[in-house]
């Protein structure tokens, strides 16, 4: 029999594979096949369909047996496939892109795929013939690809095998082969047994008083001691920016105690709870939000910050369980789950799944396999990949903070958005939908405006705790009077002081990371550069480098100009790091702390520091957009924007809404239990409209005057934004390229289709881009549209100048 099978490949279509009976399992829709790809790869492939056209006229390819078929059950099942099939056809990509984004890597190993033994494996079943040879092949501990074990076992189909070796853990295949050398200690330290008397710790801190930095090391680590007496090296080497050769000084004096210990995981117990009883408020929300669904698939939940929206989700998951239902709750981003999980897992216990981007594609596929088993997991709270988790009886989709930005994928493809994925998914699952946000996407207010999606309000915070008091500082005035110490103005740094001498929080907002953007020659006007792209390359002065921010290009920071050896090098503007050193200097007392994605680069970077701020060993936490997302303090009394202005100006029509939202977003982290927040904006622009909106938090202001601009300007929801970029290695083939397609486009779509844009960063990894911008009407045909493209497109590649340039579209560009 013939079957189409989608293999992870950015090819157009999918292949077509004879399945015989000799493979022993009866073929159903959405299995893995094993397949030969060219001569000697093996791939991955997805069974998508019977094939039953019949073969083009004239074929000559002869149409290959799969290898194998390993499973006995499909491994993504129906609904999963629509969904691959409307990204793929809505986003403008192939099948093949969907899957690979869709499914962990480990479960679709190739011929490349990397495999070794896992020398601690305890086998406790028999190994066949064919398993034992594949491991006294790898037994002298060697990494072989599953390509390389075929040749030298001389089984022409090992992957099989393999996998069951895996599935014992006799052997590693592909991510865990790299994790296997990660350490699983570290060092940690010990106050030794006889200090550990109260007066004979006394006498000793009064010994060290000469030693300063000793004294201030011990200091630093009796306040990170937790009950068990332990303090992580790194951490306190970290925190007390003290030298290991000051520690070494301690140890050595027989102070401090220095162990090897296992690393273990810093999940904390759960303890278990009821949910909290809702308000009069939000149970009416949530009463009005379930008749809203009687008419209507998707309704949207407009609560300012602090209303209570997350209580309300957990009653509604409550009554979806109670009923066995399956529960998607999206969120944006990781720095959100790690307070949100907590708090969901006291609640729903075992009965809930995390599935984040931090996670290994171990685990990854664990939670994979587990949501395969009926009944398994309930709760699935999830980032935007979790679209592709294999539901089978999904009836409610909850999408927080669904005006976020980073529920678009960037790039490769599929470039698609994780809430408009989410809605056709429980439109097809026949799920309800609730989209929640103090600030909702323009597009989705203007969907609820229209009737599309049901509305229910939610304006005052819980507990009628007043939204914070917002105001600006004027930094042009600040400078001109000399108020400004560094990017702090005296109002500013007047206000923080005051707050925390009533130990108070303060979180700290800017939206760059680094120490400054660039850097210069004051003597020649050297600026260095990244090489692979049109872009300076950003200050980190921690790490002692300068990196470029778009390919991850590095060199150390210069100490001298490479043109005309000028030492004093300049950095200019501002980053998080800079302003980390800023806030040092103005409170010499103040415990700051830093989230930015530096910071945050491990598994339990965000976790560390966001105990650490809620446990308030911290007193300022200064971040990028990570520190404005969804966290919940008591503490937190007042929040700064050190530059408002570097939020709007961007040359994005959606720059305001953006600005809105975040400026929003940030002073919801102010004064949610007790007492009215505050938040202190400074700007160059104060009288700006946006900041009125913002003083006054008047959304639906904001709103209207952006669907008007909108409209004048044919911008979403009322036109589609297509956008086609060509890139090239060579900056004229790129222009050529990019002409001619425009031309093109140009007369196919008319005053639909821009002139040839270069963008702001005009280079990236070494490739010339531009871009092409499509405006259609939201009311045209749109599976028309695409069509023309693609075909415009196809006609432009054939002609040969243009054969080497790539081509990506990005459909609702953000
Ligand atoms: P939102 O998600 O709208 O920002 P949250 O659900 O996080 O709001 O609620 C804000 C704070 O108020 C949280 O600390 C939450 O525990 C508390 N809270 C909200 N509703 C209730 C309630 N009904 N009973 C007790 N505490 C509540
Ligand atoms: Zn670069």
């Amino acid at each position: 029999m013939l079957y189409d099978v989608i293999l992870p490949l950015a090819i157009d279509g999918v292949l077509t594979y004879n399945i015989p009976e000799s493979v022993g399992i009866q073929p159903l829709i959405g299995m893995r096949a094993f397949v030969p790809l060219g001569k000697k790869k093996i791939r991955t492939g997805i069974i998508y369909r019977e094939h039953t056209a019949p073969l083009p006229e004239g074929q000559t390819i002869e149409i290959k047996d799969v290898i194998c078929l390993p499973d006995e059950q499909p491994l993504v099942n129906t609904y999963q496939l629509r969904l691959w099939e409307w990204i793929a056809d809505y986003y403008m990509c192939s099948l093949g892109e969907v899957m690979k984004a869709a499914l962990p890597t480990i479960l679709k190993p190739e011929s490349e795929t990397h495999v070794c033994l896992n020398p601690e494996a305890e086998l406790s079943c028999r190994l066949n013939a064919t398993q034992q040879r594949i491991l006294d092949c790898l037994a002298d501990g060697k990494e072989r690809t599953i390509d390389e074990l075929c040749r030298l076992t001389g089984i022409r189909n090992a992957l099989p095998a393999i996998l069951r070796l895996q599935e014992m853990q006799a052997v590693f295949t592909g991510e865990q082969v790299e994790n296997r050398y990660r350490p699983r200690t570290e060092k940690r330290l010990q106050l030794s047994d006889q200090y550990r008397s109260e007066a004979a710790l006394h006498s000793l801190l009064d010994l060290l008083e000469r030693a300063k930095r000793q004294q201030q090391l011990l200091l630093c680590f009796l306040s990170l001691a937790e009950d068990s007496g332990w303090v992580r090296r790194e951490e306190l080497l970290s925190l007390s920016g003290v030298s290991p050769a000051i520690l070494k000084t301690l140890t050595d004096k027989g102070v401090l105690e220095q162990r090897e210990v296992a690393i273990e995981k810093t999940e904390k117990d759960v303890v278990f709870s009821e949910a909290k009883p809702l308000s009069h408020a939000q149970q009416q929300a949530m009463e009005s939000i379930q008749t809203q669904w009687k008419e209507k698939e998707v309704v949207l939940l407009h609560g300012v910050t602090g209303s209570g929206k997350t209580e309300i989700y957990i009653h509604l998951i409550q009554a979806a369980l109670l009923r066995g239902e399956q529960v998607l709750y999206l969120v944006p981003e990781i720095a959100l789950t790690t307070q949100l999980t907590e708090r969901l897992q006291k609640v729903f216990g075992n009965k809930l799944c995390v599935w984040h981007s931090r996670f290994s594609d171990q685990e990854r596929a664990d939670i994979y396999n587990l949501l395969l088993k009926p009944d398994s997991c309930k709760v699935v709270l999830g980032v935007r990949s979790s679209v592709f988790l294999p539901f089978s009886r999904l009836r409610l989709v909850i999408v927080d903070e669904e005006h976020d930005s980073s529920y678009k994928q960037q790039d490769p493809a599929p470039r698609y958005h994780a809430r408009n994925a989410a809605l056709v998914l429980a439109r097809q699952a026949g799920a309800k939908v609730l989209l929640g946000t103090a600030t909702p996407a323009v597009e989705t207010y203007y969907n609820a405006m229209q009737g599309k999606y049901g509305l229910v309000e939610l304006l005052l915070r819980h507990g009628n705790i007043p939204l914070p008091r917002i105001t600006t500082i004027d930094t042009r005035l600040c400078y001109k009077r000399k108020e400004m110490t560094g990017h702090f103005s005296d109002p500013l740094v007047h206000k923080l002081s005051g707050e925390l001498e009533r130990h108070k929080q303060v979180i700290v907002f800017r939206n760059r990371r680094g120490y400054a953007p660039w850097l210069s020659c004051p003597q020649c006007g050297y600026v260095p550069k990244c090489v692979n792209c049109d872009i300076s390359l950003t200050v980190h002065k921690r790490q002692g480098t300068l990196v470029c921010h778009y390919c991850g290009y590095t060199i150390p920071l210069p100490q001298s100009c490479p043109v005309c050896g000028e030492t004093a090098l300049a950095d200019h503007g501002m980053g998080t790091e800079k302003i980390e050193d800023e806030l040092h200097e103005l409170f010499p007392k103040a415990r700051v702390a830093r989230m930015d994605l530096d910071t945050t680069r491990t598994k339990y970077g965000y976790q560390r520091i966001i105990d650490d701020f809620a446990d308030r060993k911290t007193d300022i936490l200064v971040g990028t957009q990570m520190v404005t997302k969804g966290l919940d303090f008591d503490g937190v009394s007042t929040v700064a924007v050190l530059s408002a202005d570097s939020l709007s100006n961007m040359p994005d029509f959606r720059s305001s809404e953006r600005a809105y939202q975040q400026l929003e977003q940030v002073s919801g982290r102010a004064g949610r239990r007790d007492e009215q927040g505050e938040v202190i904006i400074q700007t160059a622009t104060p009288d700006s409209a946006l900041l009125r909106y913002v003083a006054a938090h008047d959304y639906k202001a904001m709103y209207a005057e952006q669907i008007t601009e909108r409209e004048a300007f044919r911008y979403p929801p009322f036109y589609r934004l297509i956008e086609v970029s060509v890139s090239h290695h060579d900056l004229h083939q790129a222009d050529v390229a990019a002409a001619a397609l425009q031309t093109r486009l140009q007369a196919v779509f008319t005053r639909r289709c821009s002139r040839v844009i270069q963008p702001v960063i005009g280079k990236v990894q070494n490739r010339y881009i531009r871009t092409i911008l499509l405006k259609i009407e939201a009311s045209a045909p749109y599976a028309k549209a695409k069509q023309l493209i693609h075909e415009q497109i196809r006609l432009m590649q054939q002609t040969v100048s243009a054969r080497s340039a790539v081509i990506s579209i990005d459909v609702d560009p953000m």
